[in-house]
Formats: C-alpha cells, sequence, structure tokens
C-alpha cells in the first residue's frame, strides 16, 4: 500500500496552494463581509483547470481523476471554504451529471465549455419542502410538442444566481414517486427560468445560494438529461462522487483552521510563555491534527475508489465510503474548527484573525450534499444490505 502522492498530484498541490495564498488569501474576508461572489477568480480557475479537474481533455478538461479533485479542492478550502464550494457543485455536481448521463451530443455542447471554464454550473435538486427527502420533489415537467414545460421553486442552489447551465430535477410521471422524477439542463436565459432569492448565510458567504425558479419554463425536448423517470436514482450517483467533495472541503477547512490554532499557539504568550507550551494547549493541537489525519485517509480512500469505479465502468460501487468520508471529515472539521476558536481564545471571536471564519464555514459541510444523520442512513443501509 503506496500512500505517496505522485510528482504530479504534489505538483498539482503545490499550484493550487501557491494559487489560494497570492490570488484567494488577501480578499478572503472582503468578500465574506460582503457576501460578494469572487466572479473575478473564475477564469482564473479556469486557466488552471479547476472548473474541469475530473473531466477527460477531449471533453475539454484537465484529465485527473478524484485524488487530484480532492487535493485542489482541499487546497481551496484551506484559504477560502467558499471558493472551494462554487469549484465543487460546478465540477462534481453540475458537469459530472451530463459528463455521466448525457447523450454524446449534451456532452459536447455542455461539458466542453463547462470542463474549459468558459461557463459555469449549478445543480437544484433541494426544494423548500424537499430537502433530506428529495424524492418529494414538487417541480414539474410537462411534455408537450414544443418541448417541456417546468414549473416550481428549488431552494439553496450554489452559484444559482451566476450559472450558465443548471441541471434540475423535476417530476415528469407524477404518481412513480422517485421513478417519476427526470433531470433537465436549463440554459442561462431561457424564457420561463430566473435566479430568485440569494440567500444571507452564517458561511460560505462568497459562494452564492439561491433559489432557482421556473414558469412556464420551456425547455427543448433533447434537454431532457438521462432517461425519463431516472433524474432521483442518477442523482444519488452523483451525490456519490459529489459527497467526496464536501468531504475534501472540510478536510481543507479543517487543516486551514488547525495550521492557524497552531501558528498562534506559538506567538501568542501568558504567564511568560508561548500558550503552545501548556499541556492544554498541545493536547487540542494533537487531537486536531490526528483527527485531520483520519479524515484524510477517509477522503483519499473514497477518491481512489471513485477513480476504481470509473476505471471499472461503474463495477466498483463507493457509496458507503463516501459517505463514511463526508460523514467523518465534516463533523471532524466542526470540532476541529471550535477547538481552533478556543485556542484564539477572545481573539478567535474577533474577525481580525482567521479562526472565526472557519467556525461559521465549516458548518455547511454537515448539511449540504447531505446532512450527517442522512450519511448514518446511506451508511448503515449499505452495512445492512438494504
Ligand atoms: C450553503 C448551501 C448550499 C447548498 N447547495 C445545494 C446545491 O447546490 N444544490 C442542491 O440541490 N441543494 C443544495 N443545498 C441543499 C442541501 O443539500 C440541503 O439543505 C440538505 O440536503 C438538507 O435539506 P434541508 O435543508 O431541507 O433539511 P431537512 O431535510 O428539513 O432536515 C432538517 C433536519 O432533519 C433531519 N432529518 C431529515 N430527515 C431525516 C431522517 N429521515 N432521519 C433523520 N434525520 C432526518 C436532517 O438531518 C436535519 O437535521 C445547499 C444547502 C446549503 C445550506
Amino acid at each position: 500500500m503506496d500512500f505517496s502522492l505522485t510528482d504530479e498530484q504534489q505538483q498539482l498541490q503545490r499550484t493550487v496552494r501557491d494559487f489560494a495564498q497570492a490570488e484567494i488569501a488577501p480578499h478572503v474576508m472582503v468578500w465574506d463581509e460582503a457576501s460578494r461572489f469572487p466572479a473575478e477568480i473564475i477564469p482564473k480557475l479556469a486557466e488552471l483547470g479547476l472548473l474541469g479537474v475530473i473531466f477527460p481533455e477531449t471533453y475539454g478538461g484537465a484529465g485527473f481523476g478524484y485524488i487530484e479533485y480532492a487535493i485542489a479542492i482541499e487546497e481551496l478550502a484551506r484559504v477560502d471554504g467558499s471558493v472551494g464550494l462554487i469549484v465543487a457543485a460546478h465540477n462534481s455536481l453540475c458537469t459530472n451529471h451530463i459528463y455521466k448521463f448525457g447523450t454524446e451530443a449534451q456532452r459536447q455542447k455542455y461539458v466542453v465549455p463547462l470542463a474549459q471554464g468558459k461557463k459555469l454550473g449549478c445543480w437544484s435538486l433541494t426544494e423548500p419542502e424537499a430537502g433530506s427527502d428529495a424524492g418529494g420533489t414538487r417541480t414539474v415537467a410537462k411534455r408537450t410538442p414544443r418541448g417541456w414545460v417546468l414549473n416550481g421553486a428549488k431552494t439553496f442552489t450554489t452559484n444559482g444566481h451566476y450559472a450558465d447551465v443548471c441541471v434540475a430535477m423535476a417530476v415528469t410521471d407524477p404518481g412513480k414517486a422517485s421513478h417519476g422524477i427526470s433531470a433537465f439542463i436549463i440554459e442561462k436565459g431561457t424564457p420561463g427560468f430566473r435566479p430568485g432569492k440569494k440567500e444571507n448565510k452564517l458561511g460560505m458567504r462568497a459562494s452564492d445560494t439561491s433559489e432557482v425558479v421556473f414558469t412556464d419554463c420551456l425547455a427543448p425536448e433533447e434537454n431532457l438529461l438521462g432517461k425519463q423517470g431516472d433524474g432521483f436514482v442518477n442523482s444519488l450517483q452523483i451525490l456519490d462522487g459529489g459527497r467526496i467533495s464536501i468531504a475534501a472541503l472540510a478536510l481543507g477547512m479543517a487543516q486551514g483552521a488547525c495550521d492557524a490554532a497552531t501558528k498562534y499557539a506559538q506567538e501568542r504568550k501568558q504567564f511568560g510563555k508561548p500558550i503552545g507550551e501548556f499541556e492544554a494547549i498541545q493536547f487540542k493541537l494533537a487531537d486536531m491534527a490526528t483527527e485531520i489525519a483520519a479524515s484524510r485517509g477517509l477522503v483519499y480512500r473514497a477518491a481512489w475508489l471513485a477513480d476504481r469505479s470509473i476505471a471499472t465502468n461503474g463495477a466498483i460501487r463507493y457509496t458507503k465510503e463516501s459517505s463514511m468520508a463526508k460523514l467523518f471529515a465534516s463533523e471532524t472539521a466542526v470540532r476541529v474548527a471550535n477547538e481552533a476558536v478556543q485556542v484564539f481564545g477572545g481573539y478567535g471571536f474577533i474577525k481580525d484573525y482567521p479562526a472565526e471564519k472557519f467556525y461559521r464555514d465549516v458548518k455547511l459541510c454537515t448539511i449540504g450534499e447531505g446532512t450527517s444523520e442522512i450519511q448514518r442512513l446511506v451508511i448503515a443501509r449499505q452495512i445492512l444490505g438494504k
């Protein structure tokens, strides 16, 4: 068993780390305070291939796998979780849904510009009344001679206001429950399609989270994505990969919080010595570092399995492992960020220091792409063979 990263992976890690320090770090608090989407960073992410990490070069992507994807998200999140979240929703939700279940024509038309980063994507499953129970989707799509007509509203869509392409789930066959839900590709500017309320959030404030509204929105027949009625089942497979990105996001933020706390513990003096010389602080740092290492093991294992799954045309499944990685890494990140604030003492509560932002941002990871409770259900079902 080889735990080391390849030269190429180390190179990618260094590149994204340097990029995050140079291009993101100086602006993090400005974006956060203003709750401003960092549009100027999108072309730079595209230039680095980060908007097409997991797609083959023939489709405009960087040609990497899930391990490299996890590395990239981790490095971005170490500096700003919001940028990591923008990249995650674009790659493993929107673009991957089209890449995995789209026709060749849909791949050429949508995956290529999305993976090249010329377009930004979003993915809309959640509705006000259908969150954990996404099978309770109410948005409807009716087939007409002119195409599909969508009506309804989605909530909490990452990149909702800024996306050029939206993959949205809607009921096409009422009465067939989750097997009556289909996926559609909706382009920005389609009449009857508009982003709605932008949410004012606790954390991840530079990422855009908004409603997406469909009012007699007419989508061409060919914009049905995957087979009619397979939208929900396909979404579950998309979430298997997506959860690895949320796990990596949590891992990156935990590492960022731990790094900041470690540095502070060496600088801050009380009772005539650095607080890092007190055993109480040392034990916190030791627990943080150990739990982060365990998270990284789960994240990389799930990513490795995702790559093996692609290599074996889906013969290998990784539902359980991606849920485990997401559950453990996100709950670890919440604990680590909490302890980081404690290490900073009063300054942990103040916005001049990085601890409070990690504390606010990490919480999303125990909620997005399935709450911790839902991850436990998924894992239990896999263990019990249900
Ligand atoms: C910042 C942000 C970005 C997001 N981005 C996207 C996106 O891009 N696309 C998208 O489609 N969605 C997105 N979401 C939505 C997210 O996936 C949902 O919020 C999440 O799935 C939970 O749904 P809910 O908020 O309706 O909570 P609910 O489902 O109402 O859950 C409330 C509580 O009940 C618990 N609960 C519910 N059912 C059960 C059960 N069966 N057993 C035990 N406990 C249960 C939950 O764990 C939770 O604690 C985003 C959310 C946020 C906050």
